[in-house]
C-alpha cells in the first residue's frame, strides 16, 4: 500500500481578482521507501501540491490518503493529530523560532503531543543533534548558525516525532551546493531507512537525487 496517494487531485483558488488554477487533475501515489521529487517552474502548483498532501490545504476535487487513509475525509482535529503523528515537514525558509536555541526548537514538534508520548524525546532529540552534527549547536539560537546547520535543525525537529513521510518543499533553496547535497543526503537515507520523501522543487540538479522524478507539466495546469 502506498504511504502517500493522491488520486486526481484538482485545486483552484478563488480570489477578489478572479480564480487561479493553481493544479489540474494531478496523481501520484508514494511507497514506503520511496524518495520521490516532483519538479517544475514557479507557479506550476508545487508549494500547493504539498500543503494539500500534508492535509494543510483541501482539494477542491480528488482524494488524498496517508496510510490508506483519507486525509479530508476525517474531522480537522483528527487530522491535525493524524499529521503530527504520520508527516515531517521541511521548507526553504527553515520556520526555526529565532529566539528557541537548536535543541528547543527540535523539541518543539512536541508540543501538540500527549504528555505520555513524551518519554524519551530529549534522548531522541540528542541522537539527531549528533547525528547531523549539530552537537556544539545545540545551544545556539538561529541566527548563529549557518544556513546548512539551519535546515538540518528544521530537519531534525521533521523527524523527532519518527514520520512515515517527509514533506519538503524547495528545502534546498536557501543553500549552497554542498549543503544542499548533505541535505538531500539525509533525505535519502531517511526513505533508505523505512520512510517515504516527496520533494517539490524547481531545481534539476536536486530533483535528480531522488529515486523517482515527475514533471508537473504547467501547460497542463493552464489547460482548464
Ligand atoms: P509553486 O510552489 O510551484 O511556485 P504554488 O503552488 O505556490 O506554486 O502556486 C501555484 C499558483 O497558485 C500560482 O499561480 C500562485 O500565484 C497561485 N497561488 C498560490 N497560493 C495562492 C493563494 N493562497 N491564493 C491565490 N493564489 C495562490
Ligand atoms: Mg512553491
Amino acid at each position: 500500500m502506498s504511504i502517500l496517494s493522491l488520486e486526481n487531485v484538482s485545486k483552484t483558488y478563488r480570489g477578489p481578482d478572479g480564480e487561479i488554477a493553481a493544479l489540474n487533475d494531478f496523481s501520484l501515489a508514494i511507497s514506503t521507501g520511496e524518495f520521490v521529487a516532483v519538479r517544475g517552474p514557479s507557479g506550476c502548483g508545487k508549494s500547493t501540491l504539498l500543503l494539500m498532501a500534508g492535509g494543510l490545504l483541501s482539494p477542491d476535487r480528488g482524494v488524498i490518503s496517508i496510510d490508506g487513509e483519507d486525509l479530508y475525509a476525517m474531522g480537522s482535529e483528527s487530522r491535525a493529530h493524524y499529521r503530527s503523528m504520520k508527516i515531517g515537514f521541511v521548507f526553504q525558509q527553515f520556520h526555526l523560532v529565532p529566539y528557541l536555541s537548536v535543541l528547543d526548537n527540535i523539541l518543539v514538534a512536541t508540543v501538540q503531543k500527549p504528555a505520555s508520548t513524551k518519554n524519551g524525546v530529549l534522548e531522541t532529540a540528542h541522537q539527531l543533534i549528533e547525528r547531523f552534527g549539530l552537537s556544539a549547536r545545540a545551544h545556539h539560537v538561529p541566527s548563529q548558525l549557518s544556513t546548512g546547520e539551519r535546515q538540518r535543525t528544521a530537519l531534525a525537529r521533521a523527524l523527532l516525532n519518527r514520520p512515515s513521510l517527509i514533506l519538503a518543499d524547495e528545502p534546498t533553496g536557501n543553500l549552497d551546493r554542498e549543503n544542499a547535497d548533505t541535505v538531500l543526503e539525509d533525505l535519502a537515507a531517511f526513505a533508505g531507512d523505512g520512510g517515504a520523501v516527496l520533494l517539490v522543487t524547481h531545481d534539476p540538479v536536486a530533483s535528480e537525487r531522488a529515486d523517482k522524478q515527475v514533471e508537473l507539466d504547467p501547460k497542463k495546469q493552464d489547460a482548464h
